[in-house]
């Protein structure tokens, strides 16, 4: 996620031709190469809202700016755009941007467009909803989100880092150091798992997914208390139970 100006991304995106529009609910794709497939992955970017509202417990209805999809045909044309546009994305296979006027992502069609666009496009739900989120919630859910609903939310590569490490003793985790990172250019591969895990861990029970809930709906409040301090005061000392969590989700994955 990045949330910066896209002027001229949109510009780039202008110079590259005419691109049809497919519109559903919130979901606007721009796609210079249209193909049927492409209506299957907007229902599933529209049904996408729904899983997010259920599985958290809140409501994103209420917000219903356009999350503008860019959708280029291959990953040679988006590289193509991207070096043009903006040095910070030329390694990544997509990417969302937040403006003042407009929630844009940007991705290409290829093997994995439908777990990069689920990433994406749930920063655009969120941040239509909860405009002043922490970063690592943000990137949190969206790696949650991102695998394919039948994974129930455990995303494998995740899983699989952080097993390793903790094994040998390599991390612990620790919310406080995460929720003090806010330039997204500063999160490593473990701080993006160590995220996903936190927010696994939240989501699955009824106290945590109610934490996770009041902590977005009073994202961005003067007298917001931090992530860390609230788990603390309503769960206790999760260090031990997040580190279990992950050994059961290991077992059963
Ligand atoms: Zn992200």
């Amino acid at each position: 996620m990045d949330s910066i100006g896209n002027a001229l991304l949109l510009d780039g995106v202008a110079a590259s031709g005419e691109p049809q529009v497919l519109v559903k609910d919130q979901i606007r794709v721009h796609a210079l190469s249209p193909n049927p497939a492409q209506n299957l992955l907007i229902d599933e970017l529209v049904e996408l809202k729904t899983e997010i509202e259920s599985k958290v417990g809140v409501a994103l209805s209420s917000a219903s700016k356009p999350i503008d999809v860019y959708l280029f045909k291959d990953e040679l044309s988006f590289r193509e755009f991207t070096a043009q546009s903006n040095a910070i994305f030329s390694d990544r296979r997509a990417f969302f941007v937040r403006s003042k006027d407009a929630l844009s992502v940007y991705g290409f069609w290829g093997m994995r467009v439908a777990e990069d666009l689920r990433h994406e496009v749930t920063h655009g739900y969120l941040h239509a909803a909860f405009p002043q989120l922490d970063l690592w919630v943000d990137e949190g859910l969206a790696e949650y989100f991102e695998v394919n609903p039948d994974a129930r939310g455990v995303n494998s590569a995740h899983v699989r880092l952080l097993g390793e490490l903790a094994q040998n003793r390599n991390w612990r985790p620790s919310l406080q150091r995460l929720e003090s990172i806010t330039d997204p250019t500063q999160l490593t591969q473990i701080d993006y798992a160590e995220s996903w895990l936190w927010v696994h861990f939240l989501i699955s029970s009824p106290m945590g997914k109610e934490v996770l809930k009041t902590g977005l709906v009073s994202a961005g409040s003067v007298d917001r208390v931090p992530w860390s301090v609230e788990i603390q005061r309503l769960m206790g000392n999760v260090e031990q139970p997040l580190l279990e969590h992950l050994t059961q989700v290991t077992q059963h994955r």
